[in-house]
């Protein structure tokens, strides 16, 4: 087993190399996350998994060392897989509240326990639906990846919002969500404590984002009531998603927070969801001119699909509601 991280020189980060490392094995009859299954015993509302075989791991070994600028590092880390519920089949939406509730919490236990190790710098957190975006297990579950290193993504966000709190003096994530409570157009859902929303500023079709109202950086910092309505925000974001079209739609979730040392106070938790549907029938491919180049082409209005989700989700109330009532 190799676990190592080599430099690209040409973008400035790091890539997260190994080798040795299956794909989990799996049927429906021998789901290795259902409840009594050797990994996972019984008695359990949600559980936390190490992943069997990690991209990073506590005691990794490289194949070679670093030779001029082509760096070599030990790709040190933990990988784990948080399952959602014990039912083998379902998603954010249909999950029991209590269930989210709890899998949130846990997240934030994970996030503790995780940054207490000096050698982490961050806690990624994702989640990804779907056979098209290469999940074929349906048992309910998301990742967590503790890096080395703070992923460039959000080094791009911690540049541009420290860089907006010097400029301005406030943090540019709150100043998004009131920019977006002002237009109106682009809110999704919103409860007392979080604002979803399909930003002004979206990449990807259906993407949405999701912001506690409070200014907070990491999400140990979240509080009772607002665990309480981010379960609320995250099974509407998702009931929405999946009344659009006549499927169950795929996704990415990342939950984008500060890295675990130092100060980024000017820095504000969020999640972000990918759904990479662009119509009922078509993708919306990262291909030349987004992935080659880093220019992503928005082919509708955001304030269109952001009025799409709106009635997806008023037909997802509706048919829970009428289900309730049967
Ligand atoms: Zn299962
Ligand atoms: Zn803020
Ligand atoms: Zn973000």
């Amino acid at each position: 087993m190799i676990n190592e991280l080599r430099w690209n020189p040409l973008l400035g980060c790091w890539v997260v190399v190994s080798s040795g490392r299956r794909v989990r094995p799996w049927r429906k009859a021998t789901c290795p996350f259902c409840p009594g299954m050797p990994e996972t015993g019984y008695d359990w509302k949600v559980l936390v998994l190490d992943n069997k075989y990690p991209a990073l791991r506590v005691k990794p070994k490289t194949s070679m060392e670093s030779r001029d600028i082509y760096k070599v590092e030990p790709g040190y880390g933990y990988c784990k897989v948080v399952v959602e519920a014990g039912e083998h089949e379902g998603d954010l939406d249909t999950l029991p509240f209590d269930n989210l509730i709890e899998y949130i919490r846990v997240l934030v236990e994970e996030c503790k326990k995780l940054c207490r190790d000096d050698k982490i710098e961050y806690v990624a957190i994702f989640r990804n639906k779907g056979e098209a975006i290469g999940v074929s297990l349906t048992h309910p579950h998301s990742q967590i990846y503790a890096l080395p290193f703070i992923p460039p993504r959000i080094v791009v966000e911690l540049k541009n919002s420290e860089s907006h709190y010097r400029r301005y003096g406030d943090c540019l994530f709150c100043r998004i969500v009131k920019l977006e409570k002002e237009d109106k157009k682009r809110i999704i859902y919103e409860n007392p404590s979080f604002i979803a929303f399909l930003p002004f500023f979206a990449m990807w079709p259906y993407e949405v984002h999701v912001y506690p109202k409070r200014h907070f950086p990491k999400l140990v910092e979240i509080n009772d009531e607002e665990v309480n309505d981010l379960a609320d925000a995250l099974r509407k974001v998702v009931s929405a998603y999946n009344s659009l079209f006549d499927f169950s739609l795929p996704y990415m979730m990342t939950m984008h927070q500060a890295p675990c040392g130092g100060e980024y106070e000017y820095y504000h938790f969020h999640i972000e969801f990918y759904p990479i549907h662009r119509s009922r029938d078509k993708f919306k491919y990262a291909a030349g001119i987004e992935w080659g180049f880093w220019v992503f082409t928005y082919d509708d209005l955001p304030e269109k699909k952001a009025e799409e989700l709106r009635k997806a989700l008023k037909s997802g109330l509706d048919k829970a509601s009428a289900s309730i009532h049967q």
